[in-house]
């Protein structure tokens, strides 16, 4: 096995190049409500206004703008809790190569809708990512796909770290990160970045109370199996992968914190950025501002924040009845 090369910087403005034609830079906006409740600035990357409605568009792109003419016309497959699958579908249409995407059956339907609206092929195959993962394989050896990993690879990670450089154009003083973590992908890319600038920007992760393997993983000093359990954070849910290269080092050496959030804050999160920003997010987005409403990250006054809005693919039939309960009380002050 050759030694793994962790990527650095530089890969990550070598991916700011490559997808430059196919991505557009998305907006960060200062939250007002969030900054007069806190004292500090907050403020909220879109990153669920891309075309595939996550920033997984950016990693997709990456990865596909990589592989050779050969690969291109064998096509790419992957495994996803969804928008990962979204976000490759719609890079191998733009490239020209077909895509065969496997997905566990916890995948709501909205995803798997996106997905074969996009004229990529569904294979639902079990009850976890890690089952998806090893039919990955299975169509590798069998048909000669190229497998776009979800977050586990040095194109993926370089692309998703173009966040980063985005938020250190417009806000150079940033304090702090906070975003969800599943495999790390996001967080990696984004701590690469924010540390190899300067040490003293903070990155932090949240997830879901159950079923966070990356926090219970970093925890435990090596990569844990959990149960996939449901949650408004559906894509937070999967696991590590067997053969974890990148990832878990990256979050490892660069991550400061990683929280659990309970469901309820996730919901709530959602509900705020619904109520005062009038934009639909999904739960894997709506954590980070929940983390924020509910105390579980105590902001210093007068500080630089920003919350990832990471996804925006959700049923809008779950969006209402997650949010309903904290509707009625009033959110702004
Ligand atoms: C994938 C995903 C995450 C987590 O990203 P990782 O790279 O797996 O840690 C967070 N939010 C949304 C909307 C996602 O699709």
């Amino acid at each position: 096995m050759p030694t793994k090369v962790l990527p650095s910087l530089q890969d990550v403005w070598k991916a700011r190049k490559s997808i430059l034609p196919f991505v557009s830079r998305t907006p960060l906006l200062l939250s007002a409500p969030l900054s007069h409740q806190t004292g500090a600035s907050i403020y909220l990357k879109c990153e669920h206004l891309h075309p595939s409605g996550a920033f997984k568009w950016r990693g997709a792109v990456n990865s596909i703008a990589q592989l050779t003419k050969e690969q291109l016309k064998q096509g790419v497959t992957t495994y996803s809790t969804g928008n990962h699958g979204i976000a490759v579908s719609m890079a191998a249409a733009k490239f020209g190569t077909k895509a065969v995407i496997c997905v566990s059956n916890h995948i709501p339907q909205a995803k798997m809708d996106f997905i074969r609206s996009l004229g990529a092929e569904l294979k639902i195959v079990g009850s976890s990512q890690d089952e998806a993962e090893s039919y990955c394989n299975h169509l590798r050896e069998t048909d000669g796909l190229t497998i776009v990993p979800p977050f586990d690879h040095p194109a993926v990670i370089s692309g998703q770290g173009t966040i980063a450089l985005e938020i250190l154009e417009e806000l150079p003083d940033v304090n702090c990160v906070v975003a969800g973590l599943s495999g790390g992908g996001l967080l990696s890319g984004i701590s690469l970045v924010m540390k190899s600038s300067n040490k003293e920007i903070r990155t932090i992760g949240v997830s879901m109370e159950n079923g966070a393997v990356m926090h219970e993983s970093l925890n435990c000093g090596h990569i844990m199996q959990l149960k996939e359990q449901p949650t408004f954070a559906d894509s937070l849910l999967g696991g590590l992968g067997e053969t974890n290269q990148y990832t878990f080092s990256l979050i490892n050496k660069y991550l400061d914190r990683s929280i659990l959030i309970p469901e309820q804050t996730i919901a709530k999160g959602m509900a705020y950025i619904y109520q005062n920003h009038h934009m639909i997010v999904e739960g894997a987005a709506g954590i980070t501002v929940g983390a924020i409403l509910d105390g579980f990250i105590k902001v210093k006054k007068g500080t630089n924040i920003v919350l990832i809005l990471s996804g925006c693919n959700v049923d809008l039939k779950a969006h209402s009845l997650a949010i309903q309960p904290y509707l009625k009380e009033s959110l702004i002050l």
